[in-house]
């Protein structure tokens, strides 16, 4: 609890003390001055993000606000996470207790499958706002290429069990975002879990570039070639699941564990860092951004504290080396690879 305590109670208690002005002026320099990667709108995305998926209603309040003391100053949700209330009640006590602005905050959602259709998005998003307490996202992602059938059931199926999916192309929904950025109901929009081909059709018809594609990335998964093909598109990539997320639901025992790697638990001892730290400087060190989930505060400020250390050339080179392409989010047990969009 000890980051929780030194958040809240001594940085009220420090707010009251005289004595302690230049420590207070200096966290702030520290917050504000976190390092970013400019989007093609100009606009500033935060390197260092706190995912909220898994995070449950009853905690992520809780994490929200920790990560706000601790410096985060961008937050990863959805509306499929099912916790935005949460999220917006944390975002809420922060700004309405002087720690920060709304505009402080880079705050990105995802437009979820049942969404997809141009008549859904603005509704979709206008949701999630209302839920997140926002007027505005500073980014909108369309959460997966594949579209299912309309209505507000997340996973539809049929009374058979069959899923029941809906054929709106990405790039019919995507003209729908743009007009999101057009009415100022978010200030840019991205993709997520899309292949080559489906950011490259988004680029050949887009009025608005995607500002950022979200997609797995840790060393079992390096995804060299789209990295490249982003860099050679201006594209910024978000790393998700950089820890290798091992509170996924459907993750079995025989599966890798990215945090108990050998050569990840090397470096780490080596550097006197954790694994998890290890994980998130390379997803940084790549020139990615990365958002890292977690409810327990000593694990947020941790994971905060990425900012300031490096990997090595060669660290990274280890690293990449345990490539495997090995995927924990390929989603084949909601049956999406029958789906002719599913991206994988
Ligand atoms: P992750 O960040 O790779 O791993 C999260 C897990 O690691 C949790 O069990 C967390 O535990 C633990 N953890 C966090 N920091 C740790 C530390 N310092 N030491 C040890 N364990 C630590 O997994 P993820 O949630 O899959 O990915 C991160 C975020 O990316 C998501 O939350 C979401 O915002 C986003 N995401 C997006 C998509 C997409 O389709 N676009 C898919 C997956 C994820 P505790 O919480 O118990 O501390």
């Amino acid at each position: 609890m000890f980051p929780t305590i030194f958040s809240s109670q001594c940085h009220r208690t420090l707010r009251s003390a005289k004595v302690f002005l230049p420590y207070i002026a200096l966290q702030v320099r520290t917050m504000s001055s976190q390092p970013s990667l400019t989007l093609p709108s100009g606009n500033k995305m935060p390197v260092l993000g706190l995912g909220t998926w898994k995070s449950k209603p009853g905690e992520v309040t809780a994490a929200v606000k920790t990560a706000i003391d601790c410096g985060y100053r961008h937050l990863d949700c959805a509306r499929a996470y099912q916790n935005e209330d949460e999220v917006g009640a944390g975002i809420k006590a922060k700004v309405d207790d002087g720690t920060i602005k709304r505009e402080d905050l880079f705050v990105t959602s995802k437009l979820w499958c049942t969404h997809h259709h141009p008549d859904d998005v603005e509704r979709a998003c206008k949701q999630t706002l209302d839920s997140l307490g926002l007027e505005y996202l500073d980014l909108f992602l369309i959460h997966w290429p594949m579209a299912y059938k309309r209505g507000d059931v997340l996973f539809p199926k049929d009374a058979d069990g069959n899923w029941q999916f809906d054929d709106t192309p990405q790039v019919e929904t995507w003209k729908a975002m743009e007009k999101l950025v057009e009415k100022g109901l978010c200030k840019d929009i991205g993709l997520s879990n899309s292949n080559k081909k489906q950011v490259q059709d988004i680029l050949d018809a887009c009025k608005i570039k995607p500002a950022t594609l979200q997609i797995e990335l840790h060393p079992l998964l390096i995804q060299e070639d789209m990295l490249q093909f982003c860099k050679e598109n201006g594209v910024t990539v978000t790393a998700y699941s950089p820890l290798g997320s091992p509170d996924r639901p459907w993750i079995k025992d025989d599966d890798p564990r990215l945090m108990e790697d050998p050569t990840v638990v090397e470096i780490a001892k080596k550097k006197g860092k954790s694994p998890a730290q290890i994980l998130i400087r390379f997803a940084l060190d790549r020139g990615n951004i990365c958002i890292p989930k977690s409810v327990t505060p000593s694990r947020i400020q941790a994971n905060f504290e990425t900012l300031n250390f490096k990997l090595t050339s060669q660290e990274m080179e280890q690293l990449k080396g345990l490539n495997k392409d090995y995927r924990g989010c390929a989603l084949e047990w909601i049956a999406h690879p029958h789906h002719p969009f599913f991206p994988i």
